[in-house]
């Protein structure tokens, strides 16, 4: 099951996608329990092969994370750091830049956060964020967003290139399920300090949002940094196949503990 649904979810590069094909509801036939489950016995697995990952030193990971408001980033941070030893994992999140980070290229500050070797980072937002609420609210220039796709790409092979396995996870959400979240972070209030009323001025421009979430998906899914698409309306079913994306990531590496220094088998600790 791990390869179907790994499979079922990236997008091959050079594949144009339309999201309208993307059910956000879809389930691919499982019942929760037995994916609560499988989920469960997936982050044990993570955790065992991060300790790995952190003792050999030569492999890192990102982990980068896309959604609409509400999309459920924040759900998927905790569920899957449940398992993840703090020492060698960190979250980093991407607000609107700061004057400094204007006045850099678009990359500088996602560089400087991205895993070293031995390390698992998960990003909250990314350098997306520059093709996707920039391109739909026009804070620069087509030609200026337009040519980031391409740079997008040689920077996430470049990161590659030094042993970090990249996989990027867009949390698909129907419209109607955003409203539904929104509406209870109304509601509810232990979720009123989750609501703010900018998303509902995003949520008006849903339909660009998808048009530069589908140019995002087709553009940048390469080998070396697949986009996969999370159907995410049901969160168990999200965290299923995050859980599986994650894993499948890891196991191909094929990690190893490090050989032991020579002579270990005869000290003798007194
Ligand atoms: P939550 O889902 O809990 O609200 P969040 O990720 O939406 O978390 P916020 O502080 O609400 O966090 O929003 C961060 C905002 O920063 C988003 O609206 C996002 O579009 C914006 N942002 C991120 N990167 C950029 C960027 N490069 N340029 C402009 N805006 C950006
Ligand atoms: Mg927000």
């Amino acid at each position: 099951m791990a390869k179907s649904l790994y499979d079922g979810m990236r997008v091959k590069p050079g594949k144009k996608v339309h999201l309208g094909k993307w059910d956000p509801a879809d389930t691919h036939g499982w019942d929760e329990e037995k994916a609560r489950e499988k989920t469960a016995g997936n982050i044990e697995k993570i955790a065992g092969l991060q300790r790995v990952l952190a003792a050999q030193g030569e492999r890192g990971m990102l982990i980068v994370l896309q959604a609409m408001d509400a999309g459920g980033k924040d759900g998927t941070i905790r569920n899957l750091a449940r398992g993840l030893n703090p020492l060698g994992c960190r979250v980093a999140a991407f607000k609107a830049p700061t004057p400094e980070e204007l006045s850099h290229d678009f990359l500088w500050r996602i560089h400087k956060v991205c895993p070293g070797r031995g390390e698992i980072v998960i990003f909250n937002r990314s350098h997306y964020e520059d093709v996707l609420v920039v391109r739909v609210r026009e804070l620069v220039s087509r030609k200026v967003w337009s040519k980031r796709y391409a740079r997008i790409n040689e920077f996430e092979d470049l990161v590659a290139s030094a042993g970090i396995s990249i996989v990027k996870l867009y949390l698909h959400i129907s419209k109607d399920e955003q409203k539904r979240r929104l509406e209870e972070r109304l509601a509810e209030p232990k979720k009123h300090w989750k609501f703010n009323t900018s998303d509902l001025a995003e949520r008006d421009r849903w339909d660009l949002y998808m048009e530069a979430y589908e140019a995002a998906l087709s553009e940048c899914s390469t080998k070396k940094a697949p986009w996969f698409i999370v159907p995410a309306d049901e969160k168990w079913f999200r965290d299923l196949v995050v859980s599986e994306v994650v894993l499948k990531t890891l196991e191909d590496l094929d990690l190893r503990f490090p050989d032991p220094p020579p002579g270990l088998a005869s000290v003798v600790v007194k």
